[in-house]
């Protein structure tokens, strides 16, 4: 693994990347690090899970009561400032590929900013509650301003004049042969002129530590598993793109790797099939509880989690019967 400032593959060396079509239409990306999705709990009956994107995985491995609370419960969650913003950046990157390459400059994304807020805000109107007491706009401002210097920063770290991204919110979902459905959207796929494929994710948080970086890069190993099982190709490389630092975290990797997140996931599965039908959620306390909706609800500070639906019911075939996924 390396963590780098060099730039991607494929820019420098082979010139501009070509577009590919890989399949998919892409929906409404959600903020970060809130969404739904997974079984749902109609009336008094629990689904065990068919599907599982990198949220919701990453939510079972930090605390399965945190997974049930957002996937069975499906407990409503505040919008919060940062995941909001780093939803508007999104869409600000993403927008500015639909012009020419000579004109993806800053001052052109920096003006998107605005107009993409207001298509957000449309979209979701519940995120009118954020500024809710800003009655001077202050905060609004400010915070409107930040958004505009991650997006700055990103060309500190990439040059969009150079790139013509062969996917850009790209949904994908991929069946494994035990049946669980692998989800996710990724945020740009860039096709080399040699068919290498290159898998890259924004963050508008700061990179992690060394220590941190194989939790990092697992939902990206968990992207290239989706593209392999879809496409028959091992993603040349994942790259990590941390606005909030300005750092680029890459990693190249191969058929083993994505061999050995198949039999993680699919332990993860067997783990959150057992929790559904137990009803055994246990609380896994960390200092992430701090960043918790769903303490008032949470044993572990004094709550009560709402009465677990039973029984259980047989997955259906699609395994989400609302159609629903999680966001990045
Ligand atoms: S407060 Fe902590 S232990 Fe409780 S559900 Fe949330 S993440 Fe889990």
């Amino acid at each position: 693994m390396e963590t780098s400032n060099d730039g991607p593959a494929g820019e420098g060396r082979g010139g501009p990347v070509a577009p590919v079509p890989l399949p998919g239409p892409a929906p409404a990306r959600e903020a970060e690090g809130a969404g739904s999705e997974g079984a749902v709990a109609p009336a008094a009956v629990v689904v065990p899970p068919a599907g599982l994107s990198p949220s919701r995985a990453g939510d079972f491995m930090q605390c399965p009561l945190l997974y049930r609370f957002r996937v069975i419960d499906r407990l409503p969650e505040k919008p919060s400032e940062a995941a909001t913003r780093g939803t508007l950046v999104h869409a600000v990157l993403e927008r500015l590929f639909d012009a020419p390459a000579a004109e993806r400059t800053a001052p052109r994304a920096k003006s998107l900013v605005p107009g993409q807020w207001d298509r957000l805000r449309e979209a979701r109107p519940e995120l009118v509650e954020l500024f809710a007491d800003d009655a001077d706009g202050e905060r609004l401002t400010r915070w409107l301003s930040e958004a505009e210097q991650l997006v700055e920063r990103w060309f500190t770290l990439e040059d969009p004049t150079r790139l013509e991204p062969a996917e850009r919110e790209l949904f994908v979902e991929a069946e494994l042969d035990s049946g669980l459905r692998l989800r996710g959207i990724i945020d740009r796929v860039d096709v080399a002129p040699t068919g290498e494929v290159r898998i890259v994710d924004y963050k508008t948080g700061r990179a992690p530590r060394p220590e941190y970086a194989e939790s990092a890069l697992f939902q990206m190993k968990f992207y290239a598993l989706v593209v392999w099982r879809l496409k028959r190709v091992v993603p040349r490389r994942l790259q990590l793109v941390y606005l909030g630092s300005g750092d680029v975290l890459t990693y190249d990797p191969v058929l083993a790797d994505l061999e050995r997140v198949e039999r993680k996931l699919l332990a993860l599965w067997e783990a959150i099939r057992r929790a559904t039908e137990t009803g055994d959620w246990r609380p896994r306390p960390t200092k992430l509880c701090g960043w918790c909706d769903h303490r008032a609800h949470c044993p572990e500070f004094g709550g009560t989690p709402p009465p677990y639906p039973l029984p259980v019911r047989a997955a259906e075939p699609d395994g989400d019967p609302q159609g629903r996924i999680g966001p990045d």
